[in-house]
């Protein structure tokens, strides 16, 4: 069993028009745009940040939008629902905020005894806030007070046919099992990060998600350098496997892998942070871009939608 991963790195996803993206991000939910850069595989669609004042890995949600791209079909082999971390308590603004922006989809329930808001992203993607008492410090330039704003990530879970294999790698990931609700079994990590939680939500018989707009592209396990990530590389293809080389996404260095349930897992490293080439004070306010697509800077900026 791994001892190196401590919970979500980030979760990236697609996305349509990324003005309705960025607006959603950070003036329904308050997040903090941290990285304004593009897809490093695809320049011509821009890579969008958003997470606490630094972009803390556990709390960055992550969107490739490409305008006009056709919704995804949600189903089996993919990440749900997506969760955050809100106070306890604060369900019931967190509603009434939500409403006063016009977001679909808006519900409330209670599982594993936490309160949690579920709602529709701008794509129709599958977003949650959850009650839970959580130190970490929030974002609050975006207009959403201390007393509520998010704190980051509390879970993510993966929808799937049958979740024996995914329970099984998870748990050589260093997740224990820590109760089942219905047809989902949460895992968590002791001691990681406080974005520790995965659920595997089982549909029996559920048909394969079609991907596109709204859907999640990838999942990021964190782990804290290169070294802890060279670990958990030898030991999944030592496992049997099929790792990419490790790939430097300027922010952080990125391994990808297949989970069995066909969800694209990444683990990715803590360094060397978003703070790298912007000062704090100013993340995410200018287009950044890897070294290998700078000589495309004058064609990208005149392309790519103005975000604010
Ligand atoms: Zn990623």
């Amino acid at each position: 069993m791994l001892n190196q991963i401590q919970g979500i790195h980030h979760v990236t996803s697609l996305a349509s028009s990324p003005v309705a993206n960025n607006r959603f991000f950070t003036e329904a939910l308050g997040l903090r745009r941290v990285k304004t850069t593009v897809n490093f595989d695809a320049p011509e669609v821009y890579h969008l940040y958003y997470g606490d004042e630094v972009g803390t890995p556990g709390s960055v949600m992550t969107y490739f939008p490409r305008p006009n791209s056709a919704r995804g079909k949600a189903g089996v082999g993919e990440i749900g629902t997506t969760s955050f971390v809100i106070p306890v308590g604060t369900s019931g603004a967190w509603q009434k905020r939500l409403a006063e922006f016009r977001v679909a989809g808006i519900s409330s329930d209670t599982r594993f005894g936490e309160a949690r808001v579920l709602f529709s992203g701008p794509d129709g993607e599958s977003l949650a806030l959850v009650e839970r008492d959580d130190s970490r410090t929030p974002w609050t330039g975006g207009g959403v007070s201390q007393d509520m704003a998010i704190r980051g990530f509390h879970s993510a879970s993966m929808r799937l046919r049958d979740g024996g294999a995914s329970a099984e790698l998870l748990r050589f990931m260093g997740y224990e099992e820590i109760g089942t609700e219905g047809t989902v079994t949460r895992f968590a990590i002791a001691g990681g990060n406080p974005a520790n939680a995965i659920d595997i939500e089982t549909v029996a018989g559920g048909k394969r998600a079609k991907q596109g707009a709204g859907s999640v592209h990838h999942i990021a396990f964190s782990v804290a350098n290169a070294e802890a990530q060279r670990a958990v590389r030898k030991a999944l293809i030592e496992t049997g496997y099929q790792v990419t080389p490790s790939i430097d996404r300027d922010y952080f260095q990125a391994i990808y892998f297949r989970s069995p349930g066909g969800i694209l897992f990444e683990v990715a490293t803590d360094e060397p942070g978003f703070d790298r080439d912007e000062d704090r004070a100013s993340l995410g306010t200018a287009l950044k871009l890897p070294k290998q697509h700078e000589h495309l800077r004058a064609e990208l900026e005149a392309e790519l939608e103005p975000l604010d």
